[in-house]
């Protein structure tokens, strides 16, 4: 999100600022939410349907953004939604392809199959698919953005931590581990860290730990390349989630969504456990079974939660004219970072909203 409000900050056009990034380690790196190789991106988004506009949006800006330097960011695989008809996942992308007729196909457990015969959902579970969803490749991602703002004039402080920040009527004071600087707005992306960039949300957030795994295709390695596996998600029981995406080449990709136990980003533990292992195994073995070969490697990621899963995209509640604050992104901002930027870019200008942001905002956890 930092990355993305630098990139929007700087590009041409009457919003256009100077602009100083600051990380406290040098993004893309693996210490905090953005790692892993691959993103889902999708449209049927079960979530809710106010995100719909604003993936639309996130997805014109990536394409701008891999012509502008020239390396794929994004690949298409389409996407499908599997769970029991009447569960939160299926209902939900149902909900968000009717609002905003997003196309799309209903099938059932036998055309799923069919079609894709690498998954095998259990008889009582359709699926949504849609055509547009895919995978954005983070580290490039990040990379891309950060690189056409420094070409635009952005000055980026890496491996530099901010200690604390103090606004004024006048600007804002950031100080950091190799010194002080002064500007007229700040903008707060912390991601996992918001709670020390902004105590305030301390009892708001919940920092948890994410395994990611990878698994070789134990046979038909044919049935999860990108061209013949859409990304995919399962609610394998009531309101729990895991995601599956294609094998690029380092194997097939799974994960739990949320679930994962609340830590300190400070003191993370990077190796999976064997339950955590164990439970994405079983998985797999039992809605992908032909993928489920070695498991090849393991990750650990951080989601940043607020208590309803939505994200944080607001002014600061005491400083509205000097601060921004954006994150926690509830482990599914990454597909909307550059149309995220742009709103960054709107609050930190002053400019009319593009979007109803009332989901966003911090006045929903007074
Ligand atoms: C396992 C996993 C799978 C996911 N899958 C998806 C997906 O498929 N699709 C999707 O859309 N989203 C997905 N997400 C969510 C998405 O990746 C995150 O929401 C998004 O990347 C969060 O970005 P961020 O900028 O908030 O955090 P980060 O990218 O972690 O950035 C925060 C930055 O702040 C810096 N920082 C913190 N404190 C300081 C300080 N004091 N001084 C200076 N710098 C500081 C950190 O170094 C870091 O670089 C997933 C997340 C995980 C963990």
């Amino acid at each position: 999100m930092g990355s993305a409000s630098v990139y929007s900050l700087t590009r041409p056009g009457p919003h256009r600022r100077r602009v100083l990034g600051i990380d406290r380690f040098a993004p893309p790196h693996g210490l905090g939410s953005s790692h892993g190789r691959t993103r889902i991106i999708r449209e049927a988004y079960f979530e809710h349907p106010a995100y719909v506009p604003v993936v639309r949006r996130a997805f014109d800006l990536w394409r701008e953004l891999e012509r502008s330097v020239g390396r794929p960011l994004y690949r298409k695989t389409r996407g499908l939604n599997i769970g029991p008809e009447d569960g939160t996942l299926v209902r939900g992308a149902r909900a968000s392809v009717a609002a905003f007729k997003v196309p799309h196909q209903i099938l059932s457990a036998a055309g799923i199959r069919r079609q894709f015969p690498g998954l095998q959902p259990l008889d009582e579970m359709i699926g949504v698919l849609e055509e547009r969803a895919g995978v954005l490749f983070p580290e490039e991602c990040i990379r891309a953005m950060l690189s056409q703002a420094a070409k635009a004039g952005a000055e980026l402080k890496l491996d530099e931590a901010v200690v604390s920040w103090d606004a004024a009527d006048d600007g804002v004071r950031v100080t950091t581990t190799a010194g002080e600087y002064r500007a007229k707005q700040l903008v707060l992306a912390g991601g996992a860290w918001m709670g020390q960039l902004m105590p305030e949300l301390r009892g708001v957030l919940s920092v948890v730990r994410q395994p990611i795994h990878w698994f070789d295709p134990a046979s038909h390695d044919e049935d999860f390349g990108p061209d013949r596996c859409p990304v995919t998600l399962w609610e394998y029981g009531p309101n729990r989630v895991f995601y599956t995406l294609p094998d690029f080449g380092d194997g097939v990709k799974a994960g739990v969504h949320y679930e994962g136990r609340a830590v300190d980003p400070d003191r993370v533990d990077r190796q999976t456990s064997t339950s955590e292992d164990a439970q994405v195994t079983d998985l797999l073995r039992r809605f992908m079974p032909h993928a489920k070969g070695r498991l090849r490697e393991s990750q650990v990621c951080l989601y940043t939660n607020t208590p309803d899963l939505h994200f944080i995209v607001d002014v600061h509640p005491v400083h509205a004219k000097r601060v921004v604050v954006v994150s926690a992104c509830s482990g599914h901002g990454f597909k909307f970072a550059t149309a995220v930027g742009e709103i960054v870019t709107d609050l930190v200008t002053g400019s009319a909203p593009r979007y109803d942001l009332s989901m966003f905002r911090l006045t929903r956890f007074q």
